[in-house]
């Protein structure tokens, strides 16, 4: 309703006469979906929630005209009952540390002045008047910056591989074809500050030696695509894309493609391939794109969130961005919180926090009063965690070895009243669907895995069918050709983990 309400806004303020005296911003995502509409009043950042059409009236008379802050719209902490008056103060952001997302709401992501008077585009440049590739890879690398869509391969060691690789055209990918269920880091990203993802694909091109970049993103974003198809031509028609950018002697183009829906196309083989024009199906590797990927040419893939920290290291230095989150698991993070928790919406917080810091810091905890009971974190193919993991500190290798995945971000909070076996039965249902088939493990296995899941749940269990489908899982992820297959057991290897105790009452007690 947002776009009625700045309709309805702009109307009032011409009714008092205010029209060229404030102005109505249209930004991206706050990321506080569970409060929106959301309206913040600069300079003092007041903050009004859940706004609806006829607060307007009294917003412009009552704040704008009277200075009289309306108080019944300002948000109310459940816990406590307190009420915050700016931005700043709302618990769900104090207890973030809002990076890659500090424009997201804040500037007018169709308007390129506005991302430039952020410090946009001064981080390209630093690296094409400042640096040599060698040191824009360099300063990647001792970021320690990782992938963010999911493996968390060192981006800064991708870089240098594609570098190195032979090649007469090398390209750049940016992988938005985000499509975990309840997942929208990504698309948050493109629709608040689209210009920083150029801004880290042209930096890449610049340090890898490509001159074309494509990004692949869901046909399911149409305001992303718009706010992107915006941005390139506000790039290029200023000098930041194209021939000789800036006059630096350097050329990059960036094309859009749009993604057809397929969920395997995230996996960057199936991605090249559905670019190509063909099925988006993936291929063996190696060959790694590094070395044979779009065309055949060496090609960077990154996702959106790894493009979008780029900026923020070249202009900060390596240095500083390590110096956030863990030994191996530097900076922040983007997650997408959902599920039974009383604040939702997207939060970006440094690595090393604890999921109990999330859930009930950021989350300000369980909704209703109600138990906590577990969290799935990763993404249709990531892992439960229960109770007893809640201080685990979120980092890459800490939640593998808890038998989850960092995924692209996405956590789904649970309370005492869901069913274990019906989580791990609704991911597998949703992977089952979009396992592409060209496998056997994962077009059999995913299928077999959900019947013997499905009848668990109907109370027609056997008493095999545990140790059955665990084989099964560890199988299917042991010998699947790509990440989809690889990871879809992940829930029900971690359910069959930390809650065997489920599934063994639903065959024993025949519900
Ligand atoms: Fe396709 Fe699944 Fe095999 Fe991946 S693992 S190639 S999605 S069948």
């Amino acid at each position: 309703g947002s776009r009625k309400l700045v309709d309805a806004l702009r109307e009032e303020l011409a009714r008092h006469g205010l029209q060229d005296k404030v102005t109505v911003k249209i930004t991206g995502c706050h990321g506080f979906c569970e409060q929106g509409p959301l309206m913040i009043v600069e300079p003092q950042k007041v903050f009004y929630t859940r706004v609806q059409l006829e607060d307007i009236p009294e917003i412009v008379a009552s704040h704008l005209v009277g200075g009289q802050v309306v108080e019944r719209l300002l948000y109310v902490d459940p816990a406590t009952g307190e009420k915050s008056l700016t931005y700043e103060t709302v618990p769900f952001y104090a207890k973030q540390k809002r990076l890659v997302l500090a424009n997201c709401g804040h500037i007018n992501p169709e308007e390129i002045a506005d991302y430039v008077a952020s410090d946009g585009y001064l981080a390209l440049t630093k690296a094409l008047f400042e640096m040599t590739p060698e040191q824009v890879i360099e300063e990647v690398k001792i970021s320690g910056l990782r992938g963010r869509g999911g493996a968390g391969f060192p981006t800064g060691m991708k870089w240098s591989f594609v570098r190195a690789a032979e090649g007469d055209k090398k390209y750049v990918v940016c992988n938005a074809d985000e499509g975990d269920p309840g997942a929208f880091m990504d698309r948050s990203v493109l629709e608040g500050d689209p210009h920083a993802v150029l801004e880290g694909m042209l930096i890449c091109g610049y340090a890898v030696g490509a001159d074309e970049g494509y990004i692949y993103v869901r046909a399911e974003y149409p305001l992303a695509i718009h706010r992107l198809k915006i941005a390139i031509a506000q790039a290029e028609e200023c000098g930041l894309l194209g021939d000789n950018i800036l006059n630096s002697g350097f050329n990059f183009r960036i094309k859009i493609k749009a993604g057809a829906g397929a969920f395997v196309c995230g996996e960057e083989t199936a991605l090249l391939t559905s670019i190509e024009g063909n099925r988006g199906m993936p291929r063996p590797r190696p060959p790694f794109p590094a070395q044979k990927g779009l065309w055949g040419k060496p090609t960077n893939i990154n996702n959106v969130e790894t493009f979008a920290n780029v900026p923020l290291i070249i202009r900060n230095g390596g240095a500083w961005y390590a110096a956030m989150g863990t030994e191996k698991s530097k900076g922040t993070k983007i997650f997408a919180l959902t599920g039974k928790v009383n604040n939702t919406g997207l939060v970006e917080v440094p690595m090393g926090i604890t999921m109990r810091e999330i859930i009930f810091g950021v989350g300000g905890g369980i909704r209703d009063g109600k138990r906590f009971k577990a969290v799935q974190i990763g993404g249709p193919s990531g892992g439960c965690l229960p109770e007893e993991q809640l201080d685990l500190p979120i980092d890459y290798e800490s939640l593998t070895s808890a038998g989850a995945i960092m995924g692209s971000g996405g956590l789904v909070v649970m309370d005492e009243t869901t069913c274990m076996v019906d989580v791990a039965r609704f991911f597998l249902n949703f992977t089952q669907a979009e396992s592409c088939g060209k496998c056997t493990p994962c077009r059999e296995g995913t299928k077999r895995m959900l019947e013997i899941l499905t009848r668990i749940c109907e109370g027609q269990g056997k008493e095999e069918d545990i140790e059955t489908l665990e084989r099964l899982a560890r199988v299917v992820k042991n010998t699947a050709l790509c990440g989809l297959g690889q990871t879809c057991p992940n829930p029900i290897l971690s359910t069959l983990r930390y809650f065997r105790d489920e599934y063994e009452a639903h065959i024993r007690d025949k519900r």
